[in-house]
């Protein structure tokens, strides 16, 4: 659950780094349906593109295969890229009002600024992992405990525009309560990461969305749709869905629907423009 699978991931990356294309095919296999359904729901009407974002998106993910320090989660990566690039051609064709969706203008987060020095890049990498590890703990804690309407209003706090009022209506819990939800993760997150500095909201908002910590695996969306999840697991997916209406879990499930109609055009035809990118052995990179 929560969408982090760092090791098998790194795996996968180093292998497409070496320029294996099996490693390269089953990760186009695997995410070009859940990517394709996110593009097309997003993009309405201009459906037509999400092939070519979806490919652009793979392209992205070669590219930066080699260096893959920084990507911790394949789906994630993939998902907030995708989405960015939806955002620039929205943007570019001056689309209908960008306003009507609680995922627009997320800020890119200091890592993604393409001007830092290397140093700086590195302090943000090491904070953002220690901050993503307490994280990632803070959350277990509150799945041990059950607790995953809280996870809701920590989703909702940092992934939508709502008020605390709004989100304690939408979860049956009082304003009061949302404001000691965050207080209390922000305690547990300061105590974890003292060297980190103030945490702010916005920092908060663009790991929550690159790392996809409310997300559910695969398996688990497919348990949801069989109907074969425990109770508060049940309820925390429906929230997650038709609550927070998280567009890669829909995606996702949207994927999962139609699965037995896949898309092999789609995946023969990303492959047929990525591969080429993929390093020939022998090669070595930068020419050094
Ligand atoms: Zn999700």
């Amino acid at each position: 659950m929560f969408g982090m699978h760092d090791a098998a991931d790194r795996m996968l990356l180093n292998a497409v780094a070496q320029g294996d294309e099996d490693a390269w095919s089953q990760i186009v296999t695997c995410y070009s349906g859940r990517l394709h359904a996110f593009a097309s729901g997003q993009l309405g009407r201009r459906g037509a593109e999400a092939e070519d974002l979806v490919q652009e998106t793979f392209l992205a993910l070669l590219q930066t295969a080699g260096g893959a320090e920084g990507i911790h989660s394949i789906e994630a990566f993939l998902f907030v890229v995708l989405r960015r690039k939806i955002i620039d051609l929205r943007r570019r064709c001056k689309a209908e009002n960008l306003t009507d969706s609680q995922w627009r203008h997320r800020t890119l987060s200091p890592i993604d600024t393409p001007s830092r020095s290397a140093a700086e890049a590195e302090e943000a990498l090491r904070s953002e992992r220690g901050l993503t590890k307490a994280m990632a703990e803070y959350l277990d804690n509150l799945k041990a405990a059950g607790s995953y309407r809280e996870i809701v209003a920590l989703e909702l706090l940092f992934m939508s525009d709502r008020p605390n009022k709004a989100i304690g209506n939408a979860l049956g819990l009082s304003p009061v309560q949302v404001t000691r939800v965050k207080q209390a993760a922000l305690e547990f997150l300061r105590a974890k990461v003292l060297d980190l500095a103030p945490l702010a909201d916005c920092s908060l908002r663009a790991l929550w969305e690159r790392r996809l910590f409310g997300c559910l695996k695969r398996s688990v969306l497919g348990q949801y749709e069989l109907d074969l999840l425990p109770g508060a697991l049940k309820d925390y997916v429906q929230l997650h869905l038709t609550l927070v209406e998280c567009p890669y879990c829909l995606a996702n499930l949207q994927d999962l629907r139609e699965e037995s109609a896949k898309l092999p055009a789609l995946n023969a035809r990303i492959l047929a423009t990525s591969t080429p990118f993929l390093r020939r052995p022998g090669q070595t990179s930068g020419g050094a």
